[in-house]
């Protein structure tokens, strides 16, 4: 092929690419989490639609950005003054070209339709990194836990899952938890589900209680999986965890188990945050009390200095940023870190990035980051330890086996491993060279694209 008509070819190609994302925002407006979702995957494609324009002549990018399902309902519950209260659940079924649905549901006030599309999106990219056969999809409700008693929690949570099972099952859809949605959350649904069929399957849900079907390790899993591949990725530089200083937004499932696993392998954390500030321990933070804060008394992390009153709590949570550190791990939630905070953390020295939340970093601070060689893990290859382990719970439960927390680890680990090492290989594959957010889209995308290919036009 002459150069010239290469060059017309992915003129075309680009223009096409361009076409199909502008159709996105035209059908779903205000959608902006969802396009910038969108964006950031097409943005890495090009090269491999040049290649294989079988993915072009299929209409695969027209396809996998319409979701295959969207269920939205309405959730009725009492709540404990006797009042009704009505909240919207929602549940994006996007792509079973690998598998049953599979994604988490999150109970949060911000949700709407903008943020569970665009976190089914990512999933279907995620799910096909790990190597193991489940689609993508997401759900939840903008229902917020904070504050309701258990009681309310449990009625939300059945009416909740009242509908939601019309649509679930361990061969179609199987949820799991999110922001705001744990074990205790997971464990009211199972129960209303499980009366609902009148018989018990246990692979409709994962992130149970171990009494029930969970997994060891689940709850572990997207923390611990996170630094696993943020390790990788900087052993191939010459450091590690050992001897880094490490920043953690964030203080729920994925910060907690970040942090710990990070300091297992010998790191210093010094900071982390919830949505209302942040804390700054020289020292180290004290794992054991963020636990308890956070797992048992539910309180703010606010409370941290009232036991350690040589730390500081500074309030409002984007400052986080400013603390000086060789890792980041932002593990809250979405687009928490902007362009002027990846300027802040280059500005201090930091030299990697690894994302445990979904989409946190926004567009513009990930290029700031490629820009200045700073190391970055993106979010869908970074934090799929914990839709792995999910996946493993699932095989465990159509197997009625039960496997130990360091066999279910040893797994983890591996398949962090693999990721990695597959997103290297696709970067190099398509000339992007160490840039792993290409690396982890191509990788991703062609498992998706050729085995809907294969199902032909459904
Ligand atoms: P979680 O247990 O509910 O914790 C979320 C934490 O983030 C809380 O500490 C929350 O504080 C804090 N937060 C929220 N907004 C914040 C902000 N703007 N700045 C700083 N902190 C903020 O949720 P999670 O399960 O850890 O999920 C965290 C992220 O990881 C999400 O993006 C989720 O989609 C992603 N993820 C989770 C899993 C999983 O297995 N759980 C798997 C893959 C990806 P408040 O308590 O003040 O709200």
């Amino acid at each position: 092929m002459t150069t010239l008509v290469r060059e017309k070819q992915t003129y075309d190609v680009q223009y096409y690419v361009q076409h199909v994302y502008e159709t996105v925002k035209r059908r779903n407006p205000n959608e902006h989490e969802f396009h910038q979702a969108v964006k950031e995957v097409f943005d890495s494609l090009l090269p491999v639609l040049v290649k294989h324009p079988q993915y072009v002549k299929q209409a695969i990018l027209e396809r996998i950005v319409e979701p295959e399902r969207v269920i939205s309902f309405r959730v009725p519950w009492v709540d404990d003054q006797g009042n009704v209260q009505v909240n919207r659940g929602f549940r994006v079924q996007f792509n079973s070209a690998l598998g049953p649905y599979k994604g988490g549901l999150r109970f949060h006030p911000s949700v709407n339709a903008s943020i569970i599309k665009f976190l089914g999106f990512e999933q279907i990219f995620k799910n096909a990194l790990t190597g193991q056969p489940i689609g993508g999809g997401k759900g939840g409700s903008d229902f917020d836990p904070k504050g309701k008693s258990d009681g309310e929690i449990m009625r939300f949570s059945q009416s909740f899952m009242s509908e939601l099972s019309n649509y679930i099952g361990p061969d179609i859809d199987v949820p799991a938890g999110d922001i705001g949605v744990g074990a205790k959350e997971i464990g009211y649904m199972f129960g209303q589900y499980k009366k609902m069929r009148g018989g018990f399957e246990a692979g409709v849900l994962t992130g149970k209680g171990i009494g029930y079907g969970g997994s060891l390790a689940r709850k572990e899993a997207t923390g611990y999986g996170t630094v696993y591949f943020v390790e990788e990725m900087i052993k191939d530089h010459g450091f590690s965890f050992a001897g880094s200083t490490v920043v953690v937004s964030g203080s729920g499932n994925v910060s907690i188990y970040a942090m710990e696993k990070a300091m297992q392998l010998g790191a210093k954390v010094v900071a982390c945050s919830d949505s209302g500030g942040y804390v700054y321990d020289k020292n180290g933070i004290d794992l054991q009390t963020v636990k308890r804060l956070k797992e048992v008394e539910r309180k703010r992390i606010s409370e941290y200095v009232n036991e350690h009153p040589h730390a500081h709590y500074v309030q409002g949570c984007s400052g986080i940023w400013s603390v000086p550190c060789d890792i980041a791990l932002p593990c809250a939630t979405q687009n928490e870190l902007d362009e002027a905070a990846a300027t802040m953390l280059i500005a201090n020295g930091v030299k990697a990035v690894g994302e445990g939340a979904n989409m946190p970093s926004t567009l513009q601070a990930v290029h700031t980051f490629q820009e200045h060689g700073v190391l970055f893990a993106p979010a869908k290859a970074a934090n799929a330890g914990g839709v792995s382990v999910s996946a493993l719970e699932m095989a465990q439960n159509s197997t009625r086996l039960a496997w130990t927390f360091e066999e279910v680890d040893a797994k983890l680990y591996e398949i962090m491993k693999n990721i990695y090492r597959e997103s290297i290989k696709a970067a190099e594959l398509y000339e992007a060279s160490g840039n792993l957010v290409v690396g982890a889209n191509i990788a991703g995308f062609v498992k998706v694209a050729d085995a809907m290919i294969s199902h032909g036009v459904v």
